[in-house]
């Protein structure tokens, strides 16, 4: 029997770390509903990477670490590998992955370096990115991101000193957990 952890990074706060769950197929696996939810309306497809469950969407310009296999090789999915729309210096917009000519060697933030030592940007981090600063714009003025109406909010005061702000939207469900100190 195969199994899978779900990836939760070390920074999102949960309150149980997920286990092992166990699968026997392929099918199965992508049926999980842990697994199912990562598909969203810009699904691209399934993949692996080592050991790694993988989620593209956008075409396979995005990507996320789904979990962890514990036999990733008995799992029948193609092997992930990155993929990248570039703004050259010249203002031209090309795919690149590790395998083209110029190559992508690293990427960081909105940025790519390339094989022939110049920089291009990371179109889709970059669109990404102002899609980010324009939802945080919306979160700080109490609204949803996605519905645009008004979060609930609930404030409770933590042993800590801290009052612990939880804001839901109550047409999509987004939460949004802050904590900020009591001034007295
Ligand atoms: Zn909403």
């Amino acid at each position: 029997m195969n199994a899978i952890k779900q990836h939760i990074p070390a920074f999102v706060d949960v309150e149980h770390r997920p286990g092992w769950i166990p699968f026997d197929t392929t099918d199965e696996l992508l049926n999980l509903d842990v697994v199912r939810r990562y598909r969203d309306e810009k699904f691209h497809r399934w993949s692996k990477s080592g050991d790694h469950l993988m989620v593209e969407s956008d075409e396979g310009y995005e990507w996320w670490v789904v979990g962890f296999l514990k036999d990733a090789a008995a799992v029948d999915l193609p092997a992930w590998k990155a993929k990248y729309l570039a703004r050259l210096a010249d203002g031209r917009e090309v795919t690149l992955t590790d395998e083209t000519t110029p190559r992508v060697w690293s990427s960081c933030g909105g940025h790519l370096k390339l094989s022939d030592g110049t920089t291009a940007v990371n179109v889709r981090s970059e669109r990404q990115m102002a899609q980010q600063a324009e939802d945080r714009e919306l979160e700080l003025q109490g609204l949803c991101p996605q519905c645009r109406t008004a979060f609930e909010r609930t404030e409770t005061l933590q042993s800590d000193g801290f009052i612990k702000a939880r804001d839901v939207c109550l047409s999509c469900g987004r939460s949004i957990t802050s904590w900020r100190p009591v001034h007295t």
